[in-house]
């Protein structure tokens, strides 16, 4: 007896559960009713790796330490199949309770092979795209012995100042929602226990980019409205609809209660109303930073907090581990919020399938295999293609075509291999870019030479000689192509600006190039949208390519030269003046008329134009399409039923091009006021020339719910009216329904 109890007790937690035939549930309950607190604890404590690239430079016999003791449950920034296969192995064969380790990273838009950046990949209004790029960083993240990333960003961002926008898919609900929920399919495939899926994080909970100013983790003082009909719906799609198996929490306090203590949002939104059973991480850091949103006098108070108000797993700032065993042993109330967190972890590790094979993600000879292969390479020159967008285009200057002679390639940034990975971007490197030059060079039709000139490095201003050169060569070609924007340091965490008009440099060489007698074509490379309006004075032409990863120049060189037509659409407003900002389509009616043209309107600047100088959806193609045959199936719709609207679109153009048909609409009467214009609908349709396609929408009643006074959602009986059309200002034809009595919603979902 004390010889098998001795062998049994040698056993892992982990190898006792399944020797009892234990899965599922009951393994996870038969874990934590035997695990001590501390290793309770440990599960919750998400370690750092090293910096960006030099991941692993922690992992040395200390951590395995660490990890045989069992007093950490996952990692973040580390990667390699080949040395996480040794810590999991640690975990799973040396520590007590031989619960596998979950390992994370921020794999953003791509791993290896780095695809255009989340605020691009949205101007794709493709679910499409949404998916298969997604689908190609799990597979290469899976392979490098990932299980978890921390996308994707589905905050709404209507302030371009922040600098974060660039990390998700722009101002508006309806389209971040269908991006989420495409991202999240494309990480988690169809099985999250297939060894080349990872789990999806929907962050950052919530409200992170209401920030006050545009500011980088600053207080968001929304109204429960805002939050519930504005920045909740893309979480709500990720999480309830996809399926996401993860959920960060933001930094930011929300009307003075930070989200990381925010029981309110925390339970009784996310795991109450929306039942939701994922794993919930902090941001980084956060927990500790509750103390100096002054809400928690110390560690121990700032652990607390978290933990009742339902933070799962801390990130980096260990106090759960180091510093709450005391707190939680004298308080009942707490451990069960510690069990509680503790089962979300290891439902996690369940759903991967890790306590079953915890080394099915450590193939080295996969790893060799998938990184940045031709395949992947493909996915992300479609994606590349598919998110530019054509914001102006006079008198036909692009595409440029066979035999259109010289063309001055200006701008630094046309050959800047860095700017293209745009913010985080995993094992990318700058080796892997084509850049525009490169792109252009290869691809030159028939009839055209290129001169490069860099002008201006794209951070500091053109030295005199520099700039004679470039507008030299300006005036010598048929045709300057500028490429000029804001480098990839411009944008993303912590890089929030209080002026989004070009940098200093950048507008000098502008200048001094349009001032030229040569047509111009402006090819932006940012991560925001920007006050362009003296461009769109004088250029001939503007192309939109954000950063477009490691296919940008292959995707820049087919648009420019027509191969392929544009046909990417503004997520987010362009404002004619940074001042201007939050300028964005969803806004409320004010008392006063809200019509551009009537002169009296009283909440425009008496110095600017009350309309953006590129709305919502906004984009140009080579091709014109033709709208006709716009329906409705019927005028009344009740509960649980639909209404249909299509439209007839043909391309009238000379080459194949896609469309983005939109839908919005606007409920005109309601007990609060409602958005002038809410998307409902798009659908990018690729059309050759003279061909029709039907483009339907399929409204539910349930969908038109709002967040009525009484601090729940609510359906009025009564009338919407609605918009197709090709941006959210060029609407080609309108219609309206009634809603009959006795619908009612849980979520406008
Ligand atoms: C960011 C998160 C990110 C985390 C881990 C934080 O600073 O806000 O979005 O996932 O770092 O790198």
């Amino acid at each position: 007896f004390t010889q098998a109890q001795n062998e049994q007790d040698a056993q892992t937690l982990a190898v006792q559960a399944t020797a009892q035939g234990l899965t599922g549930q009951e393994r996870i309950d038969f874990l934590i009713s035997n695990m001590t607190i501390e290793e309770k604890l440990g599960q919750l404590h998400q370690m750092a790796g090293g910096r960006q690239k030099n991941l692993n430079s922690r992992l040395d016999d200390g951590e395995f330490d660490r990890v045989r003791q069992g007093k950490v449950g996952s990692y973040l920034h580390v990667a390699g199949a080949g040395p996480l296969e040794e810590l999991q192995r640690t975990a799973v064969e040396e520590s007590r309770t031989g619960i596998p380790l979950l390992f994370a990273m921020d794999v953003i838009h791509g791993y290896r092979t780095i695809y255009p950046v989340p605020l691009a990949l949205a101007a794709s209004f493709s679910d499409e795209v949404g998916q298969s790029t997604a689908r190609i960083a799990a597979e290469e993240a899976s392979a490098a012995g990932l299980h978890w990333t921390f996308a994707p960003m589905i905050d709404i961002a209507r302030d371009p100042r922040w600098g974060r926008i660039v990390e998700g898919a722009g101002e508006e609900p309806y389209l971040s929602a269908r991006m989420a929920a495409a991202q999240v399919r494309g990480y988690q495939g169809r099985d999250l226990t297939a060894p080349d899926t990872i789990i999806a994080t929907a962050k950052h909970f919530g409200a992170y980019g209401a920030g006050e100013g545009g500011r980088d983790y600053n207080s968001a003082d929304i109204s429960e409205r805002t939050l519930h009909e504005t920045y909740l719906p893309p979480f709500h799609a990720a999480t309830v609809e996809a399926g996401a198996g993860s959920v960060m929490v933001a930094f930011n306090d929300i009307g003075g209660v930070p989200a990381t203590a925010n029981a309110p949002l925390l339970q009784d939104v996310l795991r109450k109303a929306w039942s939701y059973d994922g794993l919930v991480v902090s941001d980084w850091n956060a927990v500790l930073e509750l103390t100096n949103h002054g809400v928690a006098a110390d560690r121990v108070g700032a652990g607390t907090l978290a933990l009742e108000a339902g933070v799962d797993m801390e990130m980096t700032s260990g106090i759960y581990a180091q510093d709450l065993a005391e707190a939680v042993r004298g308080d009942e109330t707490l451990q069960a919020s510690l069990d509680d967190a503790v089962g979300h972890v290891l439902l996690a590790k369940d759903r991967l399938g890790l306590f079953d094979d915890p080394y099915a993600y450590h193939d080295t000879d996969r790893e060799a295999a998938v990184m940045l292969s031709e395949e992947h390479r493909a996915v992300a020159r479609d994606a590349a293609v598919k998110s530019m967008v054509l914001l102006k285009n006079e008198n036909q200057t692009l595409p440029i075509r066979e035999g259109a002679g010289r063309v001055a390639l200006i701008g630094a940034l046309a050959d800047d291999p860095y700017s293209p990975l745009g913010s985080w971007s995993a094992q990318g490197s700058s080796g892997d870019v084509v850049t525009i030059r490169a792109g252009l060079e290869a691809a030159l039709p028939e009839g055209v030479r290129i001169d490069y000139v860099p002008g201006a490095d794209a951070r500091s201003m053109p030295d005199r000689r520099d700039l004679r050169d470039a507008v030299r060569a300006a005036e010598r070609a048929d045709v300057a192509v500028l490429v000029i924007g804001e480098d990839w340091n411009y944008s993303g965490e912590a890089r929030s600006r209080s002026d989004i008009t070009l940098p200093a440099g950048q507008a000098a060489l502008a200048e001094a190039i349009l001032a030229t007698d040569t047509p111009v074509v402006v090819v932006l490379m940012n991560g925001r949208p920007l006050d362009i309006s003296s461009l769109d004075a004088e250029a001939d032409a503007i192309l939109e390519t954000w950063f477009l990863g490691v296919e940008t120049g292959p995707a820049v060189a087919s648009v420019l030269f027509g191969e392929e037509s544009p046909g990417g659409r503004l997520p987010a407003s362009f404002p004619r003046r940074t001042g201007q900002v939050p300028i964005f389509m969803g806004h409320y009616p004010t008392g006063r008329p809200a019509d551009p043209d009537l002169e009296n309107d009283s909440s425009r600047y008496t110095d600017v134009d009350i309309t953006p100088l590129y709305p919502f959806g906004h984009g140009l193609s080579y091709a014109s399409f033709d709208y006709a045959g716009i329906s409705q199936d019927t005028q009344t719709v009740g509960a649980g039923g639909t209404i249909t609207i299509s439209a007839d679109v043909t391309n009238a153009g000379e080459m194949a091009a896609d469309e983005v048909v939109q839908l919005y609409t606007r409920d005109p009467l309601a007990t609060v006021a409602r958005p002038v214009q809410e998307l409902r609908g798009f659908s990018r349709v690729s059309l050759d020339p003279g061909e029709t396609k039907t483009v339907s929408f399929k409204l539910r009643p349930e969908q038109f719910a709002y967040w009525g006074q009484e601090g729940a959602w609510r359906v009025d009986a009564g009338e919407i009216r609605w918009m197709i059309g090709s941006t959210s200002a060029d609407i080609r034809g309108e219609g309206s329904f009634t809603i009959e009595e006795g619908v009612t919603a849980d979520e406008p979902a």
